[in-house]
């Protein structure tokens, strides 16, 4: 014989009962034997818990949850029931529904709901439902009858969540099934005193009637029919890529259930257990899955873990001191005083020291048990010898199960690395000498990204989502979402790497998805009036709530308001990369404070592209420092501009021509002197001064500024062509001076004895620089190793592509972290 338990959702009305009805009537064909178990309708439990609180609380609305109660009980026999059967429903609903009436006018009255009461008062809900499908079953020709399981269920007086007093139960089950035939359709959840008083097994608890009954009928098999395709890796709620779990063992469905997965009550497995009967777990409204199948012994799986579980809402609770060291029976007191008020212990553990204890239970427990745990140590408490009990609050249990971890080394470690990757703070570690399951206890702000962490890393490890939230889509955001997009194949293909833009913003509209913003729509999407305006505060709070695993932050603006946000975004573990210089060029102070955040916190900030665009010059330096050589000097060519400017200057020239020129080609900044004044060199200088040790601030850089004091004042960009043109033969006359020498003007930044100066050179063929053409940058780096022939990192420095493919370089790094 079968035992199908069918949930809420499965019968939570018309349509759904329909199909229930559907799967038995296939069953009854086929000639299989079955006993039925049901839940109340869907969400009628807590409807019945929350009318009897507002009678306890003397709230008349109770009257409105009742009504509703009623009316979706007629409805459905309505739709569902004609003729007879019809008719004895809805008589059979006027009875009952009366009573449960008097009942919730009594809780008014006295405004009060006893557990007892409670139990009384919710086992309407299951009663009405298995009554009611035990009369569709009979309309549709099946030989059904109605159950009431508290003639047969036999518990102790704990109301709310009763123990079974399986002596009895079994007897009474045996006892009725030898003298009935048919299909029985039994009331999920409830049960009785032997004084014949309602009770209930706890929520959820129908599954677990589905289980006492098995055991006591000795039935083949159990089926739990809900509304997801099985146990799943995590809970489908909380992770979006969770599939079905086909084969699990007892052991991993109780870790499972225990540590949160509502789908199937914790003792459920026990009955079903002790007598070896296998349990599935099928999806009703899906009926070509298989499920998932509980058993005593699955075949060894590739993958060590098999899923992952939380809890939320838990407290913490720590004794320690050195009062507890070497003193036996200390775990013993605890535990005792915890059973005394009735605490569950979710978690324990105790460092090897004996110095402290910490335990996990459900928050609304917590102060209970910090009290009992108090009074039980009082003594030692009071003589100093024991810590004041530390209670915390507002955390989370995250577990991972599989019987396979205990033969597979390196699990932990592959635990701890995901979530300290994406900054997943640990406070607790548990893990059962059965090595069944590990558990950690997290932030519960942490926790559904510790879940989706884990998921991808014991699961998908063969895909990493980077998740990406960039403001600035000027040429350089946009090339890069265009490379983004090219290479995405590749990407997924050759280094399992999946890019997702979460976040897009420009300086007037934001947009968000979690699902990623199309690459080939990003235009239209931001655009569209369900962009909202763009606020930095908002971008950087969504940022961090909706806390996904491997963030990725981009700022390809030139705003200092953007990069005044960079503290607040790697504080909270999410990294960043940028174009965007002002950062690390602004005070020394600030430049040692993020670099102190990303290295305390473990999350990358990378910025290659401040100097020299894509050239790999901040990375040679890292790569210099790193194995251990020393600077002598280091000298560039690191204006992309001025490199144009002077590599195009020709005798017969006008200088100021040569500069519009340049201007009007989108070679310089909209205002040329941005470029001319030595500002943008200087502040990439200060970075290449930092990368290499020096304490640089900006006032310490020496420039010889190109311009005359009449161009640098000019009040506009007009006025300054003006001026520059007045100054076209103070040019001539360097440029003529130079060539007399057989030299090349050149504007180079010098880093060497600690100094940093910036100026015009004229430069002869021995020097690295003479040769420079185009807008390319140059940096000579002389170091001990690079003495003789200094090692030359020479290439475009400026333009959207090769900037663009610097920041998408540094993403697939951090992807790739
Ligand atoms: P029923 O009403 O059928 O008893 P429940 O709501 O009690 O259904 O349990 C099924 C729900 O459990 C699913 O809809 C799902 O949201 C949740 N759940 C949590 N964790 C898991 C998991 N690991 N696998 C499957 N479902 C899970
Ligand atoms: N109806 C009960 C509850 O909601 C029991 C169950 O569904 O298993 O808790
Ligand atoms: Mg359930």
């Amino acid at each position: 014989m079968k035992v199908l338990k069918f949930g809420g959702t499965s019968v939570a009305g018309t349509s759904q009962i329909k199909q229930v009805g559907d799967i038995l009537s296939d069953y009854y064909r086929k000639e299989v034997s079955f006993t039925v178990i049901v839940s109340a309708l869907g969400g009628m439990t807590d409807l019945l818990f929350e009318m009897s609180r507002l009678a306890s609380v003397g709230d008349g609305d109770y009257r409105l949850l009742y009504k509703e109660f009623c009316e979706r009980h007629k409805k459905v026999t309505s739709d569902l029931l004609t003729g007879e059967y019809r008719v004895e429903a809805l008589s059979a609903w006027e009875e009952s529904f009366e009573l449960l009436k008097n009942l919730l006018y009594g809780i008014f009255l006295l405004k009060e709901a006893t557990p007892r009461t409670l139990d009384l008062v919710v086992s309407f809900g299951e009663r009405s439902a298995a009554f009611l499908i035990a009369t569709y079953l009979k309309q549709e020709g099946l030989p059904a009858t109605f159950l009431d399981a508290r003639y047969c269920i036999i518990t102790d007086n704990n109301f709310g969540g009763a123990r079974v007093n399986f002596e009895r139960t079994n007897e009474a089950l045996a006892s009725y099934f030898a003298t009935h035939e048919g299909i029985q359709v039994i009331t999920g959840f409830l049960g009785a005193t032997v004084d014949g008083l309602t009770t209930t097994l706890g929520r959820g608890g129908s599954d677990y009637t589905a289980s006492i009954v098995a055991a006591a009928l000795d039935a083949d098999e159990i089926e739990i029919w809900t509304d997801v395709n099985g146990v799943l890796t995590a809970d489908p709620g909380k992770v979006k890529r969770a599939f079905t779990i086909p084969f699990l063992t007892y052991g991993e469905a109780m870790e499972m259930s225990h540590f949160g997965a509502k789908v199937i009550y914790p003792p459920t497995l026990h009955p079903a257990m002790a007598k070896g009967i296998p349990l599935r777990i099928r999806n009703t409204f899906d009926r070509t899955f298989e499920g998932s199948l509980v058993t005593e012994y699955v075949e060894p799986s590739p993958m060590p873990v098999k899923g992952i579980s939380s809890i939320h809402e838990v407290a913490l609770i720590t004794l320690q001191g050195s009062g507890m060291i070497g003193i036996p029976g200390t775990a013993n007191r605890l535990f005792e005083s915890l059973a005394r008020v009735g605490c569950n212990v979710i978690l324990i553990t105790q460092g090897s020291s004996e110095h402290s204890i910490t335990f996990a239970v459900k928050r609304e427990e917590g102060i209970a048990a910090k009290n009992a745990v108090a009074d039980s140590f009082a003594l030692e408490l009071e003589k100093g010898l024991i810590e004041p009990v530390r209670l915390e609050n507002d955390l989370s249990v995250v577990a991972v199960i599989g019987e396979e971890m205990r033969y597979r080394p390196g699990i932990a470690g592959q635990l701890f690395s995901a979530l300290g990757k994406n900054g997943i703070n640990v406070m607790a570690i548990a893990q059962g000498s059965s090595e069944l399951n590990i558990s950690v206890v997290v932030a519960e702000e942490d926790e559904g990204k510790a879940l989706n962490v884990l998921h991808d890393a014991f699961f998908l490890s063969d895909i990493k989502e980077v998740h990406l939230f960039m403001i600035g889509v000027g040429l350089i955001g946009q090339t890069l979402i265009k490379q983004m997009k090219e290479q995405a194949p590749f990407l997924r293909d050759r280094q399992g790497l999946a890019f997702k833009l979460i976040g897009l913003a420009n300086s007037r509209r934001m947009t968000f998805s979690k699902e990623g913003i199309p690459f080939d729509t990003w235009q239209h999407t931001l655009d569209n009036t369900e962009a909202e305006k763009m606020d930095i505060d908002r971008f950087v709070e969504y940022m961090h709530s909706i806390n996904l695993p491997s963030s990725v932050f981009i700022d390809c603006t030139a705003s200092a308001e953007v990069a005044g946000y960079y503290e607040e975004i790697l504080h909270e573990n999410i990294a960043i990369v940028t174009p965007n210089k002002i950062a690390t060029s602004s005070s020394l102070d600030r430049y040692r404070r993020l670099k102190f955040l990303s290295y305390r916190r473990n999350v990358p900030f990378l910025y290659e592209t401040n100097v020299g665009a894509g050239l790999p010059i901040l990375t040679t330096i890292k790569d210099l420092m790193d194995s251990g050589d020393r600077f002598i000097k280091v000298e560039g060519v690191l204006s992309g501009s001025l490199s144009y400017i002077f590599n195009t200057y020709k005798p017969g020239m006008k200088f100021s021509e040569v500069v519009k020129d340049a201007r009007d080609r989108g070679y310089t900044e909209p205002d040329p002197r941005e470029d001319l004044s030595g500002n943008d060199v200087r502040r990439k200088l200060i970075i290449l001064g930092r990368e290499i040790g020096l304490p640089l601030e900006e006032m310490e850089v020496e420039v010889a500024s190109l311009l005359p004091p009449n161009c640098i004042n000019a009040t506009d960009v007009a006025s300054f062509f003006d001026e520059l043109e007045k100054e076209n033969s103070h040019f001539d006359k360097m440029l003529e001076q130079s060539l007399i020498d057989g030299a090349v003007l050149r504007f180079i930044g010098k880093l060497e004895e600690g100094k940093a100066r910036i100026s015009l050179e004229a430069v002869k063929p021995d020097s690295p620089f003479y040769s420079l053409s185009g807008s390319d940058n140059m940096v000579v780096f002389k170091t001990e190793r690079y003495k003789d022939r200094p090692l030359v990192v020479r290439g475009p420095g400026a333009g959207a592509d090769v900037t663009a493919a610097g920041v998408f370089a540094e993403l697939i790094k951090v992807g790739n972290n």
